[in-house]
């Protein structure tokens, strides 16, 4: 069983190489940014909650999206393991993270950290903002915002995976292909 913390910067292709991972490796994917997205589709107090958290790209308070995943955890059991996109994204969330799976008798096999320097991460996200219909790739002042966020209170969890020696760095420049090469020669490692 593989269980996957799918980290790095927004903008990083977490979300794309979660789906080459999904089809080849056959895990659940658990996305939180998905998960509140369709919560705000779906127009639930969940979503109505996230939104003006998500429309600055601030985080979610941490015991809302920890609930969020442990309902999902719960209910969404595999047998080949998670692959957790966006999630943990503070130090909180990832020691809730080890506390829910400890419960399920299971545990977090690796962090595969994508890096991007942030120069790449504001091109991309721009350009993905022309087609995601997403608010927050759509304006400079968010997503710098989301960048900031991430360098001050999301980046310390790579060190959280670092001390329990579980992280592993990929380089997240490069064709789709190419760095899913270098991801499934780690998770191969993994196995
Ligand atoms: P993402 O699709 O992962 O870029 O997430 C989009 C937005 O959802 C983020 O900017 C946050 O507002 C919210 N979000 C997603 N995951 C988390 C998380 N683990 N903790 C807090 N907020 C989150």
């Amino acid at each position: 069983m593989l269980n996957i913390v799918l980290f790095g910067p927004p903008g990083a292709g977490k979300g794309t190489q979660s789906e080459l991972i999904v089809k080849q490796y056959g895990l659940l994917h658990l996305s939180t940014g998905d998960l509140f997205r369709k919560h705000l589709g779906e127009g639930t107090d969940l979503g109505k909650l996230a939104q003006s958290y998500m429309d600055q790209g601030n985080l979610v308070p941490d015991a809302v999206v920890i609930k969020m995943v442990e309902d999902r955890i719960a209910t969404e059991f595999t047998a080949k393991g998670f692959i957790f996109d966006g999630f943990p994204r503070t130090v909180h969330q990832a020691l809730a993270l080890d506390q829910m799976l400890l419960k399920h008798d299971l545990s977090i096999t690796g962090m595969l950290s994508l890096e991007v320097q942030a120069s790449e991460l504001r091109i991309r996200l721009r350009e993905r903002g022309k087609t995601s219909g997403r608010k927050d790739d759509q304006d400079d002042i968010k997503i710098e915002n989301r960048i900031k966020v991430y360098n001050e209170e999301t980046k310390p969890v790579a060190d959280y995976y670092k001390h329990q020696d579980k992280y592993v760095s990929i380089k997240g420049i490069g064709s789709i292909a190419s760095i899913f090469q270098l991801i499934m020669y780690e998770l191969d490692a993994f196995k």
